[in-house]
């Protein structure tokens, strides 16, 4: 019996596709021809799964602190400072200095967490 799994990418939906060696945990890694991104099928670590970044966001906006959304996605705080911190980055409505006092009440929360 042969049994066939379409891959596509995740980022053009091209089917493209090299491999390109594995991760340390031995999943295939792919490489996509059209828009040249790195993906896994199955990733173990949840920070790289799809819709993540959107849940920081998420739990952010309902005052979650970064430990507390650490713990609740099953990832690094730091992964979590560091994806808000590109967010930040990438909203142009936020002035430099309300960016600036956002991530300054992020780290106090975390502070007061410890
Ligand atoms: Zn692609």
């Amino acid at each position: 019996m042969i049994h066939l799994q379409e891959i596509n990418c995740p980022h053009c939906i091209s089917n493209d596709l090299v491999k390109n060696g594995k991760s340390s945990n031995g999943t295939q890694c792919w490489r996509c021809k059209k828009c040249n991104k790195y993906f896994q099928l199955a990733y173990r670590y949840n920070a790289r799964k799809k819709g993540i970044k959107e849940k920081i966001v998420e739990l952010t906006l309902n005052s979650s602190g970064v430990r507390d959304i650490g713990r609740v996605l099953k990832i690094s705080k730091d992964t979590v400072t560091s994806v808000l911190k590109k967010n930040a980055k990438n909203e142009p409505l936020l002035s430099h200095n309300r960016r600036k006092k956002q991530l300054i009440k992020i780290r106090n929360r975390d502070k007061m967490q410890q």
